[in-house]
């Protein structure tokens, strides 16, 4: 049977610190899919449709990553796509914590899915998407965050 991991995320934007996460993964698993969660409470900075086409020129080439927007829980979505592991990114112990209750959460939801982490290759460990909201909104320069042009 085919091993899908499932990668979900606000991804907003979708950064190069993510792009490593996907592409290790990718060697890992038969087939990573790049979930963007669609949560309608919360306000976008960049719009979803945007970031979808963005993620998916990203990985034109390659074969078994693969990229959707997804409404309600992950580990819903996550059966629903036959995916038996979610893979997260850790870059501190912020993170940690925060990853540590939502594997928790999500693991009791779905009992057959297994949460990964990989821990964040140190030269893209201090890119955060909110970070680059920020410098975007006053007009810095993002592009040596992204893995794609804006
Ligand atoms: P969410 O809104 O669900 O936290 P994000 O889009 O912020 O989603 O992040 C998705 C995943 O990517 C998380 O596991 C996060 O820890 C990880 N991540 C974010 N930035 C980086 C980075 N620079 N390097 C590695 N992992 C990262």
């Amino acid at each position: 049977m085919k091993k899908i991991a499932l990668f979900p995320g606000s991804f907003d934007p979708f950064t190069k610190g993510h792009q490593d996460i996907v592409l290790r993964g990718a060697r890992l698993f038969d087939e990573v899919v790049i979930g963007i969660g669609n949560n309608s409470s919360k306000q976008r900075y960049f719009p979803i449709d945007y970031m979808l086409s963005k993620i998916q020129d990203t990985f034109v080439n390659e074969n078994n990553i693969k990229v959707e927007i997804f409404q309600g829980l992950t580990s819903q979505y996550a059966k629903s796509i036959g995916a038996s592991h979610i893979l997260r990114g850790l870059r501190n112990t912020t993170d940690y914590e925060y990853e540590n209750t939502i594997a928790q959460v999500n693991n009791f939801l779905n009992d057959d899915l297994e949460t990964v982490f990989l821990i964040t290759t140190p030269a893209l460990a201090y890119i955060s998407s909110s970070i680059v909201r920020e410098i975007h909104k006053f007009d810095g320069d993002v592009r040596s965050f992204l893995p794609y042009p804006l």
